[in-house]
């Protein structure tokens, strides 16, 4: 065959792709099984059955979200406000009121619906694929896409996207229990040839194909579920916490508010002032904006995570993932880029170097020197063919390069087929096969040449030469000699210490139909090279600063995984096996998990040992999976990681985070997105609890000592809704601090509030609650409306010169950036800008019941605002020299 020839895309790609006529059954329709549907019949088919979707999950529509808004019980206590103000005949108060419950519910419908679009986007980004045969092509399609009559092409952890009728299928199982409810896998197999296989159902093990019969609501499936959206909405453990703090505060709230009322009124103050302070105060003490909040940050930020290639399934995931200590993580295509080439070649008789990258044959094969071709050597040529044929990987030309579908390490067999000028079979004829499975790591099919049956095998070379009776040598398989074996592991060795993933190959002729691993011959290994992503080492390096362990979990060889740590500089000081894990007692696994360990071997079964195990040390544990198999290790760690590209459907079904790069650096980035939001929740909570703190001793000091109303019901709200919840918000948009990743990760249940929040709300809520009242009886004499109206403009002055001491717990503002939060200073100008309007605007003045204030008032307020700046400023520049924190 010449080259020429050879290099012939399309050709070489139809032969590849040709399947085993003897193996096909008579088609129900019209659909080639080997060609698919053209364009032009899926449209037509489409236009007959429409998309293969279900209707879509319900989503709150915008009336809901709105309607939501008034339903919360601080709205109920705002009606009611407003009732006994209008029934005691104070109008003004009681449109107040409404038009702050009506400001209330815009920012919350803006801020919920904000979330909701956020999350819909992410739910979208989820939507699933499937591969298809059309147009004599293996594609990958939207599941939407499918119609009937399309050819599925069936592997493990890949969901059904239609309803179809099995056309082939070797070792084919799939986990029927959304439909049947049956939690043990059922065998499929063309046998009976009305196999069908379900929508909505999952591949465990096999390969087949399968012709669609019916999509969308017509699938069994379509005609039960009721299709649930797959991002989460499921309360995280923090709005839960804060919704418990929010509850709390609610009934001390009622208690204190009933108290203060209850004395005032005993005191002769004036009955409607008392009950509206009452309602005030219960007011001004619960943040019931907080769970709004909360969400609407984790929504934004897990839409920011979008932006770093990580799509959290769960906005549980973006909270967890901040208190992560220990990333369990694969190494094919995670630590490394899952490109691969194969660059030497060893048998028994001779050692090849091949030339050429990724998936391109322009290369060569070359020993001693000189270039050889299938033709030239016999048992390279049997090597060649093993790897080509034992594959199901395609390599197709398009544009100006080729590229390729299916697992990598079978596109780098089929290259390097090409490289040493192997010749290609018009039909592939594969007769059976033992598909790949991590727990096997080998795969079988059963071959007809021209002139006979053949068994061909590839392989880890543990599982390989564990069926090998012989050798292949140049003149014919033989027995192997006393050293063989020794030389096999000596080459291996060698091969894996470069960092190599080894593939070894062996054969055997049958005079059956069947596959029978066993008594095979040993041609020879084949070296991969894989090399580490670029990012990770410094992603490894930037985890072991932010105190989190990177544990390796590979199925490939112990030598090639530890070649690979040492690249990425991961220490590594010991190394065991999926053999040897199983040996080990759970004292003695816990016992190795506190070193610095890799897994090599393993199977995807084993990583659920080793998350319970680290989980039962109290960490917090990420771990990567792709397979069908890794699903409970997924389900249980506490992040569960599926890979975008190159993980199933099964495995992102059960994760709580996908990457869409399947990057090992993009979950060192999630988590620090994590550690960002985690910290930025905690400054608004004490943020907005020291605001509420600073009203109420205030409030409550003012009736202690008999003074008049300091703010009135009004003003407090419009100080907790209208200017806070902005400022809040802006908060939460907070950058991550420069040194966030120099910290050890959070213990799971850390408080979010803890004393030092506690007292930071206390000390700067006494000096703002107690600063008004001093301006406040300053002014007294002027006029109370004077003293009044300085009061609640210091007031909220004070609450938005404080938010500088919480944009950072610890780093002065000089360290941070005085301008690095856009949002904050947006906010800052609306709402500093809003209070000028309160103060100054008739209408405003009307309803809050304010009057102009001059300059000798602002000045008051200016001098007591300016501590609030610089004294956390001084505090936290004076720790930051102390402890030198970089
Ligand atoms: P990781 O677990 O880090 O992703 P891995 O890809 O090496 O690593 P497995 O997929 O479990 O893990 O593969 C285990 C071994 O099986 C590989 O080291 C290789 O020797 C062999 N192997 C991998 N893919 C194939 C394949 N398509 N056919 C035959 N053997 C394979």
């Amino acid at each position: 065959m010449s080259r020429l020839t050879l290099l012939n895309a399309k050709s070489v790609c139809r032969r590849i792709s040709d399947r085993i006529p003897g193996n096909r059954r008579p088609s129900l329709s019209d659909t080639n099984p080997h060609i698919g549907l053209s364009q032009a019949q899926v449209t037509a088919a489409r236009a007959r059955a429409g998309w293969n979707e279900l209707p879509a999950a319900k989503t709150a529509g915008p009336l809901t979200v709105l309607v939501r808004q008034f339903s919360s019980s601080l709205i109920l206590i705002l009606i009611v406000a407003a009732v006994v103000a209008l029934a005691l005949g104070e109008a003004i108060d009681a449109a107040t009121i409404g038009l702050v419950v009506i400001l209330n519910a815009v920012l919350g419908f803006v801020q919920e619906w904000k979330a909701e679009t956020a999350l819909a986007a992410l739910r979208k980004m989820l939507s699933p694929k499937a591969m298809v045969i059309r147009d004599g092509q293996e594609q990958i399609v939207p599941s939407r896409d499918i119609v009937p009559g399309d050819i599925l092409v069936l592997a493990p952890g890949a969901k059904i996207a239609a309803d179809a009728l099995l056309l082939r299928a070797s070792e084919l199982r799939v986990d029927e229990s959304v439909l049947t409810g049956e939690s043990m896998p059922v065998d499929k197999s063309v046998e009976d040839p009305e196999t069908l296989v379900f929508t909505g159902t999952s591949v465990v093990a096999g390969r087949a194909e399968a012709r669609v019969t019916s999509t969308g609501l017509d699938t069994e499936f379509g005609k039960i579920a009721h299709l649930t959206g797959s991002v989460g909405t499921k309360t995280t453990n923090l709005q839960q916490k804060l919704s418990h703090l929010a509850r709390q505060l609610g009934l001390a709230a009622l208690i204190v508010a009933a108290g203060v009322s209850g004395l005032g009124i005993a005191l002769g103050r004036d009955f409607l002032e008392m009950i509206m302070t009452g309602l005030s105060l219960s007011v001004a003490m619960v943040p019931e904006g907080l769970p709004a909040v909360i969400t609407i940050t984790l929504a934004l930020g897990a839409t920011a995570m979008v932006r770093q290639n990580a799509l959290a399934r769960r906005l549980q995931a973006v909270e967890t993932l901040g208190a992560a200590s220990v990333i369990c993580t694969d190494k094919t295509g995670t630590l490394t880029e899952n490109k691969m080439t194969a660059t030497s070649i060893w048998t028994m008789d001779r050692q090849y170097d091949v030339t050429g990258t990724g998936y391109d044959p322009a290369g060569h094969i070359e020993a001693d020197g000189e270039r050889l071709r299938a033709v030239d050597d016999p048992v390279l040529a049997a090597l060649l063919q093993t790897g080509l044929y034992c594959s199901h990987a395609r390599l197709s030309f398009e544009g100006e390069t080729w590229t390729m579908i299916g697992a990598p390490t079978e596109g780098a067999l089929i290259t390097l087929a090409y490289k040493g000028w192997c010749e290609l079979q018009q039909e592939r004829n594969l007769l059976a096969e033992i598909p790949f499975s991590s727990a096997r790591k080998r795969m079988s099919v059963l071959y007809q040449s021209p002139d006979e049956t053949l068994v061909l095998t590839k392989g880890a070379p543990e599982q390989i030469l564990e069926i090998c009776t012989t050798i292949m040598r140049e003149d014919g398989p033989q027995e192997p000699g006393p050293h063989d074996l020794q030389r096999i592991n000596d080459a291996y060795a060698q091969m894996a210490e470069q960092g190599l993933r080894v593939i070894a190959l062996a054969r055997r002729a049958v005079t059956t139909n069947e596959i029978v691993e066993e008594e095979l011959t040993f041609l020879g290994l084949v070296g991969l090279i894989d090399p580490p992503r670029a990012e990770v080492k410094d992603a490894i390096a930037s985890a072991h600063s932010a105190g989190i362990r990177v544990i390796m979990i590979t199925g490939d060889s112990p030598i090639t995984a530890t070649a690979i740590a040492q690249q990425l500089s991961m220490k590594v000081s010991d190394c065991q096996t999926g053999a040897e894990l199983d040996a080990l007692s759970d004292e003695e696994l816990a016992a190795h998990l506190t070193r610095d360990i890799l897994f090599a071997r393993t199977k995807p079964e084993q990583k659920m040992r080793i998350v319970a195990s680290l989980q039962d040390q109290g960490q917090i544990v990420a771990m990567t999976g792709d397979g069908v198999n890794d699903a409970p290790a997924l389900k249980k760690a506490d992040i569960g990681v599926a890979m975008g590209i190159r993980g199933t459907d099964v495995a992102r079904d059960a994760s709580d985070l996908v990457l869409l790069d399947d990057n090992f650096a993009t979950i060192v980035r999630a988590i620090g997105e994590g550690r960002r939001q985690f910290a930025n929740v905690k400054k608004f909570v004490r943020y907005l609890l020291s605001s509420n703190a600073g009203e109420v001793i205030a409030l409550v000091v003012n009736i202690a000592i008999g003074g008049p109303l300091v703010f009135l019901a009004t003003q407090i709200l419009w100080m907790n809704l209208v200017t806070d919840g902005v400022t809040a918000v802006a908060l939460g948009m907070e950058k991550s601090e420069p040194d966030q990743m120099q910290h050890p990760p959070r213990r799971k249940n850390t408080p979010i509030l803890g004393i030092g929040g506690i007292l930071t709300i206390l000390a700067l809520g006494i000096y703002t609650g107690l600063s008004s009242l001093w301006i406040f009886f300053e002014l007294l004499d002027q006029g109370v409306e004077l003293a009044r109206t300085t009061a609640f403009t210091a007031m909220v002055v004070f609450e938005k010169a404080g938010v500088f001491a919480f944009r950072s717990l610890r780093l002065p503002g000089w360290r941070i950036g005085w301008f690095s939060n856009k949002f904050l200073l947006v906010a800052l100008a609306v709402t500093l800008s809003a209070q000028v309007l309160a103060v100054y605007w008739p209408p405003l003045q009307f309803m809050l019941r304010t009057v102009p204030i001059g300059v000798a008032e602002w000045q008051w307020i200016a001098i007591f605002a300016l501590p609030i700046v610089i004294v956390p400023e001084l505090l936290k520049s004076a720790y930051h020299w102390i402890y030198r924190v970089k």
